[in-house]
């Protein structure tokens, strides 16, 4: 029984990396299938965690839009499914590839499985474009993935059948801990390094937010005289723009390429402060005893906000700059590892596995006799 999984960029590979691994163990059958949406990002994470696309799209082209990457896989993906016939097609998050997908697959009859549903922050343009690609994912979907109990009761306020949401954890954190036992990681704490890392990304804070957030890390070097930061740079223009002109020839500011998973994974770990804008770093701090300072006006994953692991800073100058001063103060964390993380226990792959066996088998010996590419999205 083939299950598509569909993967585009960085975070999709590293959250879809453990339930392909966990469709092997339960013995279905994954096929991944990469769109390339960002295909230099996407190998730095498939190579570290041993994945191969068994199919590569590459539909990457310089200067691209939503609407370009959509058109191309709304083409590209429906003859490719009809070819491999998939009982099921798995997304992740919040991407254009996910929303595509998902999409082709509601038009071809194929059930989609939604990793990582029900993030919201009901804000159409932060983040954007994905908050309006996560939502219209959940209307598409046989099964909604929700990592915590918030993100079901989101999906249930948009009437989003209850049997159609199952809490699994979050796969982010799966990864994590597979990384670090990979690279035989210490049981504790390890010493912390003295830099603050860095990273990103969001659209949305593009021009002046960037700039008064990066303000904010020159005020801090002033203040703070040891402290070096660790940058991998996003290599969107506009990043890695304003990261040069800031910190090209600043002495204590490495700006450095995307870091392959398994190194970012050492890197944060060593961290002493974490300034970021990502999504999954949000969600893998905290089983490293680490606080993230959220440099974004909201966050769909407000579970480590409220649990005091993480904290949104906004992106003005000064309580940005209050804000890694004081966590630079932080007393280090010196517990067992991995850390009770609010995001999941690392065992969400083999849950969502379980539960595409269980639903999937009844239909599959059926559809297959009746020769339809896969068990009707309106079957259930
Ligand atoms: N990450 C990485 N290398 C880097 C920066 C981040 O491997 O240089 C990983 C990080 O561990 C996390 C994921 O990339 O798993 C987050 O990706 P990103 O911040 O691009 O997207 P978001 O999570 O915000 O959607």
């Amino acid at each position: 029984m083939r299950i598509a999984v569909i993967v585009g960029t960085r975070p999709e590979a590293v959250k879809m990396a453990p339930v392909h691994r966990a469709l092997v163990a339960a013995k279905l059958e994954p096929v991944l299938i990469s769109t390339g949406q960002h295909l230099d990002l996407l190998r730095s994470a498939l190579v570290p965690l041993e994945l191969a696309p068994a199919y590569e799209l590459a539909l990457m082209m310089p200067n691209q839009t939503p609407n370009g990457i959509a058109s191309r896989i709304l083409e590209r993906m429906p003859p490719l499914l009809a070819e491999i016939k998939p009982a099921a097609v798995l997304v992740q998050g919040d991407t254009t590839t996910a929303f595509a997908t998902a999409l082709a697959a509601y038009h071809l009859g194929i059930p989609v499985g939604h990793v990582e549903a029900g993030l919201r922050t009901y804000d159409d343009l932060n983040p954007f474009p994905e908050e309006a690609n996560r939502q219209l994912i959940a209307h598409l979907t046989r099964w909604s993935f929700a990592p915590t109990e918030l993100a079901k009761q989101n999906l249930l306020a948009e009437r989003i059948a209850a049997q159609r949401i199952h809490v699994t954890g979050n796969t982010a954190v799966d990864s994590l801990l597979w990384m670090l036992e990979r690279q035989n990681a210490p049981a504790s704490a390890p010493e912390r390094a003295p830099y603050l890392l860095l990273t990103l990304h969001r659209r949305e804070s593009f021009g002046k937010p960037l700039r008064d957030i990066l303000g904010a890390v020159t005020d801090f070097l002033v203040a703070e005289p040891a402290a070096e930061i660790v940058w991998p740079v996003h290599p969107n223009p506009a990043v890695r723009a304003l990261a040069t002109e800031l910190f090209e020839h600043h002495p204590r500011v490495h700006l450095v390429a995307p870091l392959d998973y398994n190194l970012f994974a050492t890197t944060l770990a060593n961290a002493r402060t974490i300034l970021s804008d990502s999504g999954g770093v949000q969600e893998e701090a905290p089983s490293l005893g680490k606080r993230v300072l959220i440099a974004r006006e909201t966050t769909e994953r407000p579970e480590a906000v409220q649990s005091g692991h993480n904290t949104i800073v906004g992106r003005e100058r000064a309580p940005i700059l209050n804000a890694l001063l004081a966590a630079w103060q932080d007393p280090p964390y010196h517990g067992p590892l991995p850390c009770p993380n609010p995001y999941g226990d690392g065992h969400a792959a083999t849950r969502i596995a379980k539960i595409l066996t269980n639903d999937l088998l009844p239909w599959f010996d059926k559809a297959t006799e009746e020769g339809s590419i896969a068990p009707t999205v309106l079957a259930s």
